[in-house]
């Protein structure tokens, strides 16, 4: 087992690529150091040993880490100059976490460790200067007494004790922010913190700084396991097994005067993607000051006028690392009297826009090939850029402006406590998190919410960055913005007015511009960036697998043709039947007595039905429509309120106990699996030609008009191949029969849709009577898991949080199940048909996991809804480069 790894004075033991063992940010600090990059000297303890622990037990560690640590520090003694606990030349350290993955700021750190009542003397002669010695003194004993002691908020409406000791201190000496309190005030905050942790754990601030020294390092291992990261993982998928690192690194100081600073940054701007070096600072600060979005802090173009060097040499360091890692990297640094050093690196987060326009641009820039580019764009992502904005032309005026954290607009019912907003979530409510600032504390409140608004922090406190990686609308900094969660209002105050607002109120935020609004502002389609064109060429000429759209009307149509669509996979002629004009007909068929009377109700269809289809061929022109025949239960269609049964009564000329009794005879005890599908064209054939009249109609006039038109009639849930063979005659009766009377020629295919097991296991013998296959995956899932995705709310919950299963297969297809009897499906009907054309149109066409296994077994086509057409054509270029090589 490896225990350590040291960095430090132009060299390190580990590497970049040493993520797994080392964790992310130690892998990055040891590679920055090789580097040559001014990198505090430290070590990494490994998450191996963070794994011996959680199967040993906490504060258990391997055999001779601890002779290794104390070597270990005597070599950061060595380089930094300074000795561990010395009472003339102290050596101070972080304590900092960090796995594999990213997780910003949902472990701990801790910062100035080493101090205590003598050593802060030796750091106060040492620098000249005893109100920094003391300062940082009072944020280790708090930094300790809540990470490792325990000394935190008994629930979410309390304050945190230490922070009452520091502010009512503050007040009492008449100091406004931290940098306002004295030596004197610093030594009084010191000795009341010491007194509290005391009080309250019945035991003492350690003075050994070994002691120190061990209590952290034991408290970063086990805050891998604290709720706010196991939620982060659980949203992320990073597994709970992998461990954190725990890197102890000599510490450098921004909270020594104005010369000093501490700050974060961007290589290019997070939430637009623009090329510009972008972040935030505060002079005489330490780090947790600004990622803790406790002060608001500066703009980094204020730091090049207050410390030109240093900003000289981060604009440097900046260039040189994202070369290096070829991708936006996100800094943290702190000048110490002038004196830049790098704390940490890693490829930023970034919304979906930036994520687009950074991959274009390192293309462009010659710093990744098209094929890299495609391979870094995570496909979910791009559902972002294509959401709705406010719509410029009907902006209501803004009460309030904040920071634009991160994009895209949010309209949702106001909650003040993440709790809130996750039980509000719960209960289908769309809710807004509004606090005066969000703590990793809060990651459940932002995963439930559908936007966030704070009133602190600044555009890289842990809100922000946290809300660009899930996508989410965010607006800090606002201003203007008190909150009282306790008492489950707000105000947003200025101009010498207040405007109140209260728990469950709506208000619209807009991400990109900051500005908050009451009520519900009025949206319009996303406005599509130039570089998402050019990416999305490049995808084209990656991938094989075709996308489709699910459209039922050409406004559908329309919009998923402009994302890229290659025909219509999957029309529905069931929603055609329900706008209100045509429902009254649809009844009357239904309640029809026999079938002269479901042909006279048809008769009253067929040309709604043709004119609805000659629209969409119209615009589809030259790509294929596949248009499936009528599916669900007929009872669907019938009215079951009291009201709406007695208008269908006086409608038809019946009395409403003609039509209760009729739809009582409709009812199924599992319609999911009753009277439906290519059921109720065996049993009410006329419903099927009346459909196939009016495609085929429909296809010869618009052909006239010179459309090219490619129609394909689709036969829904097929169980046995005789169900096939007798509907595709009808299907070519009809259609053959309205082609000669109208003189046209044209080709059309008659498919089925693949939605039972039996007709995954008969597929050989159902490829007789098709030309393709779409299968239709929402059903297929259903009647495999022989679980109702109506009745799954129930326990699929339980099911996915209890960790019985992994992913919702309502939403990425059961590979293992569902994917071995479409395997099963997809070579039955090959062997009949070698040509056959397989494609999916379930919800899952659009899921990427899922879009890369229809790759990987050889469709021809995905279909899925017009929002996510761009999304599967990068699954789709994705699926085809992981598996050619380079
Ligand atoms: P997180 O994972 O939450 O970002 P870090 O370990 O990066 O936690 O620590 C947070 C901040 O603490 C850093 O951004 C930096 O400003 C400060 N910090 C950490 N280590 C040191 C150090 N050795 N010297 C000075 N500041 C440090
Ligand atoms: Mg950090
Ligand atoms: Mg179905």
């Amino acid at each position: 087992m490896i225990h350590l790894k040291t960095f430090g004075g132009g060299s390190a033991e580990g590497r970049a690529k040493d993520k797994a063992l080392l964790g992310g940010k130690g892998a990055n600090l040891a590679e920055m150091a090789s580097l040559g990059l001014p990198v505090p000297p430290g070590f990494t303890i490994t998450t191996e040993v963070c794994r011996y622990v959680m199967d040993h037990g906490v504060g258990t560690y391997p055999d001779g880490l601890t002779a290794e640590v104390d070597a270990a520090i005597g070599q950061v003694e060595e380089l930094a100059g300074a000795k561990f606990g010395d009472a003339t030349q102290p050596l101070l350290l972080s304590v900092r976490s960090g796995g594999a993955a990213s997780m910003p700021g949902m472990m701990d750190t801790i910062l100035n460790l080493g101090l205590n009542d003598i050593t802060v003397e030796a750091l106060a002669v040492q620098s000249a200067n005893p109100r920094f010695a003391w300062d940082c003194y009072r944020r280790f004993v708090a930094m300790y007494g809540e990470v490792v002691m325990g000394v935190v908020a008994a629930d979410e409406h309390d304050e945190p004790p230490l922070d009452v000791i520091l502010e009512s201190i503050k007040s009492k000496h008449k100091a406004v922010r931290d940098q306002d309190l004295t030596e004197a005030a610093l030594r009084e905050v010191v000795a009341a913190l010491k007194a509290a942790i005391q009080e309250r754990t019945g035991k003492p601030f350690p003075d050994d700084v070994r002691t120190q020294l061990w209590g952290s390092i034991g408290a970063v291992f086990a805050s891998w396991s604290n709720p706010r990261a196991e939620v982060y993982r659980r949203t992320y998928n990073i597994s709970a097994t992998l461990g954190t690192a725990v890197n102890v690194q000599a510490m450098v100081f921004g909270n020594l005067g104005d010369d000093c600073a501490t700050g974060v940054a961007f290589t290019r701007n997070p939430a637009t993607g623009t090329a510009e070096l972008y972040g935030e600072f505060l002079t005489n600060a330490q780090g947790e000051d600004v990622v803790a979005g406790v002060r608001t802090p500066l703009g980094l173009p204020e730091l090049e006028k207050i410390l030109p060097a240093a900003y000289a040499d981060l604009v440097r360091n900046a260039k040189l690392l994202e070369d290096h890692f070829r991708d936006m990297q996100d800094l943290e640094f702190t000048i110490q009297r002038g004196k830049l050093f790098m704390l940490q690196t890693r490829n930023g987060k970034r919304t979906g826009k930036a994520m687009v326009k950074v991959a274009v641009d390192l293309v462009a820039e010659g710093k990744l090939t098209q094929r890299e580019a495609v391979m870094r764009i995570d496909p979910a992502k791009l559902d972002e850029v294509l959401h709705p904005t406010i719509d410029p032309k009907a902006r209501p005026p803004a009460v309030a402006k904040g920071l634009p954290a991160s994009p895209g607009a949010a309209i949702g019912r106001i909650v003040f406590t993440a709790n809130a907003a996750e039980e509000w979530a719960g209960r289908g409510e769309r809710v807004i998190l509004v606090r005066t600032d969000t703590s990793p504390e809060d990651i459940h409140g932002m995963k439930a919410a559908v936007g966030i608004l704070t009133a602190r922090g600044g555009m890289t406190s842990h809100s922000a960055v946290v809300a660009r990686g899930m996508g989410k609308c965010c607006v800090t900094a606002c201003t203007s913005l008190r909150v009282d969660a306790p008492k489950k209002k707000a105000m947003f105050v200025g101009g010498g007015k207040e405007l109140a607002i209260k728990e469950g109120d709506t208000i619209t935020l807009d991400g990109s511009t900051g500005e908050v609004f009451l009520g519900t502002a009025p949206l319009v389609p996303a406005q599509l960036a130039s570089e998402l064109g050019v990416l999305m060429e490049w995808v084209d000429s990656f991938r094989t697998l075709r996308v489709r759209t699910n459209a039922d009307t050409p406004t559908d149509a329309r919009t998923a043709r402009s994302f890229g669509a290659e025909g219509i996979g999957l029309c529905r002629t069931e929603h055609m039947f329900f706008q209100p004009e045509r429902i009254l007909a649809v009844r009357e068929m239904i309640l029809a007595p026999d079938e002269a009377g479901r042909r006279a109700a048809l008769a009253k269809i067929l040309p709604m039905q043709r004119g609805d289809f000659a629209e969409l061929f119209r615009v589809m022109d030259g790509l294929p429509v596949t248009i499936r025949l009528l599916d669900p239960p007929l009872h669907e269609f019938l009215p079951h309120t009291a009201k709406d049964i007695e208008e269908v009564a006086a409608d038809v000329g019946t009395t409403p106990a003609v039509i209760t009794s009729k739809v009582a005879e409709l009812t199924e005890a599992n319609p999911m699996l009753g009277h439906r599908g290519c059921r109720l064209g065996i049993t009410f054939p006329e419903i099927y030609e009346i459909q196939t009249q009016a495609i085929a109609e429909a296809a010869a006039q618009v052909a006239a008009e010179g459309v090219v038109v490619l129609p394909e009639i689709m036969i829904p849930l097929v169980m046995v191949d005789e169900e096939l063979r007798r509907l595709r005659a009808l299907v070519v009766r009809v259609f053959d029969g309205v082609l000669a009377t109208t003189g046209t020629k044209l080709a059309y295919t008659v498919g089925t849709m693949i939605e039972l097991p039996r007709a995954c296991v008969v597929a050989d013998r159902i490829a007789e009577h098709a030309d393709f296959f779409s299968f239709g995956t929402n059903d297929l899932t259903q009647t495999t898991f022989g679980l109702s995705r109506d009745d799954a709310g129930r326990f699929l919950p339980a099911y996915l949080d209890g960790g019985v299963i992994s992913v919702d297969p309502f939403v990425a297809l059961d590979q293992d199940g569902v994917g071995a009897l479409i395997e099963l499906g997809v070579r039955g009907g090959r062997t009949t048909k070698p040509g056959l054309k397989v494609g999916i149109c379930g919800e899952h066409g659009g899921e990427p996991s899922s879009v890369e296994f229809c790759h990987r077994a050889g469709f021809d086509y995905v279909s899925c809804s017009p929002f996510r057409v761009p999304i599967a054509r990068v699954a789709a270029a994705r699926a085809a480069l992981a598996e050619t090589p380079k």
